[in-house]
């Protein structure tokens, strides 16, 4: 397989509900010196807590590193106790957000109706979003996983708008089965999705619109070893990494092995 995309990879660290904040903001000041010597090289974006997020666009700054939240509201504000509004993660200077990861899809009930709505939110406040779909181990044993994750792409741009400008939207394949299991798929099973994907972005909008504004990631026990086999993969444009994401010299390497790569 032959890299075509011109596009510098994206990687999106995912830090879901792992760190403190002080250690939050600890780890990500220990993140930028180790990433000093590859400045302008790499385009990353960390995603802590909510209550992580105040204070870190500050920590940031002299960095390539941009900011991202792992989840957000679909209304600006009113009585939705518990939800975080867009207006709020752009006040503290938020750029990415993180919708519909199959964790909020199967442990909260995060249905394809709100994610839908989540990233019409999402466009409409200038947040870029990072759309996750993917399979259960039961679907793709039963050889649902096209089937699945077409629908999903679907349902959740259903209604969205296509970004406007320079704008992008990500769409990051997250087999469940990958998640968290050291059990990464390989680049051909990866490749074969992020195929299936374009082609239902296609299907929605038209070939010169999802070359300019759509991109595909890869998650699912990426670390810096293996990060390389989905650098090479034809529609890879990053990835999404969870664990390898939280010790600042194993996020760093992974970063340096794609700028390698790449
Ligand atoms: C994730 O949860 O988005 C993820 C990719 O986690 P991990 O890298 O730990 O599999």
């Amino acid at each position: 397989m032959t890299r075509r995309s011109p596009h510098q990879p994206l990687v999106v660290a995912n830090w879901k509900m792992q760190l403190g904040v002080e250690e939050s903001h600890e780890r990500i000041t220990e993140l930028k010196q180790q990433l000093k010597t590859v400045r302008g090289r790499y385009q990353a974006v960390v995603c802590p807590s909510f209550v992580s997020l105040d204070g870190m666009k500050k920590l940031l700054r002299g960095s390539d590193l941009l900011l991202g939240a792992q989840d957000v509201f679909w209304d600006d504000r009113g009585a939705y106790t518990g939800e975080v509004s867009p207006m709020n993660l752009r006040e503290v200077g938020v750029e990415y957000v993180i919708i519909g990861h199959s964790e909020r899809r199967q442990l909260l009930g995060e249905t394809d109706e709100m994610v839908s709505r989540k990233v019409v939110s999402a466009l409409g406040h200038g947040l870029t979003p990072i759309l996750c779909v993917g399979e259960t181990a039961h679907e793709r044993n039963e050889g649902r996983h096209e089937v699945v994750v077409r629908r999903q792409v679907m349902s959740a741009l259903r209604t969205a708008p296509p970004p406007t400008g320079h704008n992008k939207l990500y769409i990051a394949y997250e087999p469940i089965w990958a998640i968290g299991t050291g059990e990464a798929a390989s680049a051909e099973q990866a490749c074969m999705m992020h195929q299936v994907i374009q082609q239902t972005l296609i299907d929605l909008y038209s070939f010169p619109l999802v070359e300019q504004s759509y991109r595909t990631l890869y998650g699912g026990s990426v670390d810096e070893k293996n990060v390389s086999q989905y650098v090479r993969v034809d529609a890879f444009h990053g990835a999404l990494v969870g664990t390898a994401s939280l010790k600042p010299e194993t996020f760093a390497s992974l970063i340096t092995n794609i700028i390698k790569t790449f």
